[in-house]
């Protein structure tokens, strides 16, 4: 036989043009990831996410059509790291799934990964790997696109860095509501400290409020952001209490609709490098 295994592969494409098939139906747990598949997917992919733009993932409560959902999908593309379990408990023993935090190293039980862009490197690779295993014939484009989204990653870890180097190690002090941005503090030099610890629907006591507010006066911290998920309305309390004024919105587990500042990963890293900057400035 002189028939090999690519020659194999290849052979259906000549009978069903890659472009004519249906696109794989992609579930992600929530906008962030739903986002850095379809740039990897690309037209070869349809991508819906339970959790949209705007919208909180932590302690989410799915509804039915979202179990519909996951039980019709060609793959499920969780965080992983207890963002999701919710999700990861109602996918199908049957249901290809990959958990795209898997490779990073951890910080304790923060599920926060994709905010550090080296870990957001890690996810590409495990989603660029579970599209071509979901559709062998489009590995060529997962391959490329996967190539050039780690370029844009590269970029932006760049960027990043220059946007902060002027900015002292000892200014670099911030409070948001819920504590998402650990790895990206431990990337690029900044505290970030929270009153609502690493769950979004979690309340602090009044006695943790109390300490945050002492630290906030101790270490002259002047930048408090909102976000678009968590209780905004203890950051209000904690402007009000120290005085100092809320320097914007920072976007940390979800995306913004298209109209948004942050309707894409690059976009809401830029937007909030940005946004930070300027706040410590
Ligand atoms: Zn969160």
């Amino acid at each position: 036989m002189t028939f090999t295994r690519r020659a194999l592969l290849a052979a259906p494409l000549l009978t069903f043009p890659a472009e004519a098939a249906a696109p794989l139906g992609i579930v992600a747990s929530f906008s962030i990831i739903a986002d850095l598949a379809t740039r990897i997917g690309g037209p070869r992919v349809r991508v819906t996410p339970l959790v949209g733009p705007g919208q909180d993932a932590h302690g989410f409560e799915p509804r039915p059509s979202d179990a519909r959902a996951l039980a019709a999908a060609d793959l499920v593309i969780l965080n992983g790291r207890g963002l999701d379990a919710w999700a990861a408990r109602l996918v199908p023993v049957k249901t290809r799934k990959v958990t795209v935090s898997n490779g990073i190293t951890p910080l304790g039980d923060d599920p926060h990964a994709w905010q550090d862009p080296s870990n957001t490197k890690f996810y590409i690779t495990n989603i660029s790997d579970a599209l071509t295993t979901a559709d062998p014939a489009g590995a060529d484009t997962y391959r490329a696109n996967a190539t050039l989204y780690l370029a844009d990653l590269e970029k932006l870890d760049r960027h990043i860095r220059e946007t902060y180097a002027p900015i002292p190690r000892a200014r670099r002090k911030i409070v948001t509501s819920h504590d998402a941005f650990a790895y990206y503090g431990r990337a690029y030099g900044i505290d970030f400290l929270a009153p609502q610890g690493i769950a979004a629907d979690s309340e602090p006591s009044a006695k943790q409020l109390a300490t945050l507010i002492a630290q906030i006066r101790r270490d002259h911290i002047t930048a408090l952001f909102i976000e678009n998920i968590g209780r905004n309305a203890l950051l209000q309390t904690i402007s009000r209490e120290t005085g100092v004024r809320i320097g914007g919105q920072l976007f940390s587990d979800a995306l913004t609709t298209k109209d948004g500042p942050a309707p894409t990963y690059l976009a809401m890293m830029r937007y909030n490098t940005a946004t930070i900057a300027e706040a410590l400035a």
